[in-house]
């Protein structure tokens, strides 16, 4: 499955109005050479050069205030993830492979525009990020996610998740280190083949994200009481703002509920006399997570 598929005559994804020909073309062409000759081999397999073209789109679509790193460097770290990813499959070393996942999972969390690469997990209509019965359970749970997202109904999520590794190319500070792992990253979510060890890796994330949100939100919950409500606010707001899934998980839940609360205002059933506020998250908080 191709992710990006851009006709020439199409509009620029970069948003500017006009035709891809007449704007990006040139510069994500011109990326697209410079990364392949960094890379440095005669020819490419199908997949590399899928990578080595994603790349240079993400490269060359034009951005204004950020700092792209140079396509040579990004070309060089390609092959010298690419190598160790070889040596990796050729000794077939679990650890090592692990090991790259969790330097992804670290980056997940530390590049700002990463953030927001994460699975909306609550969709699923799962249990998901609760006590199991048994580790099985939970494994299948897990199973059932990936193998959605690696077919037809994943496309938007890859999609945008392609869309914010450019983005955090274009405006986060990276380590040689740093870039290599995202692009080991980059290659997985590319190629259909290794799709799952980018999903494994967000997913987990997701889930430590969700977790670590819902216990500091407990805390704060029992930290303050009714006269604290400005302080409540500001803490959560910070939690919100850390762990954007957890934010977009209690939006989407909350869309319902509000809307219950209003109609229940609208029809006299229910005088509100407290702050929405603490309506939804002291409610939400309560059918989330039994704080
Ligand atoms: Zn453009």
């Amino acid at each position: 499955m191709k992710i990006f598929q851009i006709e020439r005559n199409s509009d620029c994804p970069c948003g500017s109005g006009r035709k891809y020909k007449r704007c990006c073309q040139g510069r994500v062409d011109d990326a697209t050479r410079r990364i392949s000759q960094a890379v440095g081999v005669g020819s490419f397999t199908a997949e590399g050069l899928e990578v080595i073209e994603t790349l240079g789109f993400l490269c060359g679509l034009q951005a204004e205030g950020g700092h792209m790193p140079a396509p040579e460097r990004l070309g060089q770290l390609l092959q010298e993830a690419w190598d160790e990813e070889d040596e990796i499959q050729y000794n077939q070393d679990e650890g090592a492979l692990s090991a790259l996942s969790m330097a992804f999972q670290v980056l997940l969390g530390e590049k700002h525009q990463l953030r927001s690469i994460r699975i909306p997990v609550w969709q699923f209509e799962l249990e998901f990020g609760q006590e199991y019965e048994s580790e099985d359970e939970e494994i299948e749970l897990i199973k059932e996610i990936i193998d959605y997202l690696v077919g037809p109904g994943g496309r938007e999520f890859m999609t945008e998740a392609l869309k914010c590794t450019g983005m955090s190319l274009l405006y986060d500070d990276y380590t040689d280190g740093e870039l290599k792992t995202l692009l080991a990253a980059l290659g997985w979510l590319v190629v259909d083949d290794t799709r799952d060890l980018f999903l494994f890796s967000v997913l987990y994330k997701t889930r430590s994200d969700l977790m670590v949100a819902a216990q500091k939100v407990t805390e704060i919950m029992e930290k303050y009481d009714e006269d604290d409500q400005e302080e409540l606010y500001q803490e959560m707001r910070s939690i919100l703002f850390n762990y954007p899934v957890y934010d977009q998980m209690l939006s989407d839940k909350a869309d319902d509920d509000i809307n219950f609360v209003m109609e229940a205002v609208a029809n006299d059933e229910l005088n509100l006399d407290v702050s929405l506020f603490s309506v939804t998250a002291g409610d939400l908080c309560h059918d989330l997570q039994g704080c």
